[in-house]
């Protein structure tokens, strides 16, 4: 398996490496990173200030390399997502086509008017990615709070859980 991170929109490099790196680690497989040249501006819904989720995911293709049987794409952004029913979402996956796409937005501490904190952007931009992977691999939600598959209905929620699969949850990863 190979997971490519596709960033879309601007990015510190830092950020990408760091997420590259913990997630090969994570996962033990290879992790890629591209560049996403796609325009962002035509995902924009002027009504609610923020961009829609659901259309940036469906135009995320999962295109994988020659010779590889299978692989996952993450799209890594900064723009506020939103998708109808929700205020908004920290990310969104597709299982069809084991795409996904988090919003690092409101992972960010100075998004609540705090002290910007890399670490801790970086420590919830991972379980992010975790979750919305878990998805591509066919898991739903857990009822374990502790659980990367609990739903993260706020920041607290994605601060408690660990960056771990629960017993309940690991087996179905098929990893
Ligand atoms: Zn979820
Ligand atoms: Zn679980």
């Amino acid at each position: 398996m190979k997971i490519i991170l596709e960033q879309i929109g601007s990015i510190n490099d830092n950020i990408m490496e760091t997420l590259r790196s913990n997630l090969s680690a994570f996962f033990g497989c290879l992790v890629e990173i591209r560049q996403n040249t796609k325009q962002i501006d035509v995902f924009y819904v002027p009504d609610r200030n923020q961009y829609s989720s659901s259309m940036l995911l469906s135009s995320l293709e999962n295109a994988p390399g020659e010779g590889e049987k299978e692989a996952r794409a993450v799209g890594i952004t900064d723009i506020d997502l939103y998708t109808r029913g929700l205020n908004f979402v920290f990310g969104q996956a597709s299982p069809a086509t084991g795409t996904a796409i988090v919003s690092l937005c409101r992972l960010r501490e100075e998004f609540y008017g705090s002290t910007p904190d890399e670490v801790l952007l970086l420590k919830r931009a991972l379980k992010e990615i975790v979750h919305e992977l878990g998805h591509t691999f066919g898991l739903a939600h857990c009822t374990n709070p502790g659980c990367i598959m609990h739903f993260s209905g706020c920041l607290a929620d994605t601060d408690r859980k660990e960056l771990l699969f629960c017993p309940e949850c690991r087996p179905m990863l098929g990893m």
